[in-house]
């Protein structure tokens, strides 16, 4: 059983007031809040076991370490990864696409080679080849889409050359909720001996990810898209794959030897890991990840499904609702403009009800250009929301609209 209402004990923040009113929380793609035993944690390891990991020989160390390499493991057996080898730890989603972007273009691409990316990236998965493209003269082919926000994969299996390298693609649009059929263009993609990176940052929360099944040789994520702390996140990447890939950032850490004549690497995955890890971030994750796992992704999904399908139909029900992305697998994210009324105004008087929304191009301008439009209202669901908070969402937008006579 779903029990709705002692998982939304679990979030303290949850139960606060803004302006007077019970907060309504539907801005999860931009971040999710975090459950106690997520925010305890982080505490508890900085009063009773903080330590820098991996190069001490005390007691603290040792065991700050051995939390920290638990983690990595927590998150292999998340996503159903090989080996801990495979699991590299950085700051987010951004970063982890900037590592392959450099890493990847330094090492297997010449001037005039191509990365595909699909019309419905996030800024993070275009401008990072962009600036590959300016240092190397690389180039980037797009993925077109239809009007329900589904990408023509006729077209995808047309943008192929022989200068292909690498497909990198959302699995989920932040913007459109599209789950996109990762498995099917991963599957495409390889039999071009091309291989692909997952922009797992907003189906991570949502559903099971298991990257052997989808096939990536890269897979990235954020963890404070999952109920984690800010600042950590995710490349996992086939290690063969990681092998061939040079070292995105010099420092402690990432070396065996060093000399001022030669420095020889670290093995994976601490080749790609300068400096000292977010160490607290890492258990904060796992504890992330335990949370979601004992709630079961499969039943968070299935909830998830439920409340977009009847948001999708509440939502409808509005006089001049457009709705911006109706795939037929469709994930809780939902884009909407009402009327004549602009992005920013819907926004702000929701806000003033208690209802936190995002408004904007939400890092997808060229989607926007697609849409022919600047920017919407983004309703987007965590396993928390309820039908209640959909009812008081589509209330809220009905206030707004007659207030817009
Ligand atoms: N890709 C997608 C699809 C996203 O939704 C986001 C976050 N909005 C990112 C990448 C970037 O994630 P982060 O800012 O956590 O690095």
């Amino acid at each position: 059983m779903y029990d709705i209402q002692k998982i939304r004990e679990d979030f303290p923040i949850l139960s606060r007031t803004v302006y007077g009113k019970p907060l309504i929380y539907l801005d999860n793609g931009a971040t999710t809040q975090k459950p106690r035993c997520v925010v305890e944690s982080i505490t508890d390891e900085y009063y009773s076991v903080n330590s820098n990991v991996h190069r001490g020989v005390h007691f603290l160390s040792q065991q700050a370490t051995n939390l920290h390499e638990a983690s990595r493991e927590t998150v292999r057996k998340f996503i159903n990864a090989r080996s801990t080898s495979e699991i590299i730890f950085t700051r987010g989603t951004t970063e982890s696409i900037n590592l392959v972007a450099s890493s990847f273009t330094d090492s297997q691409m010449q001037e005039g080679d191509e990365v595909i990316v699909s019309v419905m990236e996030h800024h993070s998965n275009i401008v990072s080849w962009q600036l590959q493209a300016a240092r190397k003269g690389i180039k980037l082919k797009v993925i077109p889409m239809n009007d329900q926000g589904e990408l023509l994969l006729d077209e995808y299996e047309k943008l192929f050359s022989p200068r292909t390298k690498l497909v990198s693609v959302a699995h989920v649009s932040n913007v459109l909720g599209t789950i996109n059929p990762v498995k099917e263009i991963t599957a495409i993609a390889h039999a071009h001996q091309v291989p692909v990176l997952i922009d797992g940052a907003q189906s991570i929360p949502h559903m099971k990810i298991d990257v052997q099944d989808i096939d990536a040789d890269f897979y990235v994520f954020s963890g404070h898209k999952i109920y984690a702390p800010t600042g950590i996140g995710v490349l996992y990447g086939k290690e063969n794959w990681l092998d061939k890939l040079p070292p995105y950032q010099g420092g402690g850490e990432m070396i065996q030897n060093v000399s001022f004549e030669k420095t020889t690497f670290n093995e994976l995955p601490f080749k790609f890991e300068a400096g000292t890890p977010d160490y607290i971030g890492t258990t904060a994750l796992a504890k992330a990840l335990d949370y979601v796992s004992a709630i079961g992704m499969d039943n968070i999904a299935a909830h998830e499904h439920e409340l977009t399908i009847y948001a999708m139909q509440r939502l409808k029900e509005i006089p001049g609702m457009r709705i911006f992305g109706e795939a037929k697998h469709k994930g809780g994210v939902i884009s909407f403009l009402v009327g004549d009324i602009h992005h920013f105004d819907m926004g702000t008087l929701l806000d003033r009800l208690g209802i936190a929304v995002r408004t904007g191009h939400h890092c997808a301008e060229p989607l926007m250009h697609r849409l022919g439009i600047e920017g919407t209202v983004r309703a987007s669901l965590g396993l928390y929301n309820t039908k209640e908070e959909i009812d008081a969402l589509v209330a809220g937008i009905e206030r707004v609209r007659k207030m817009f006579g």
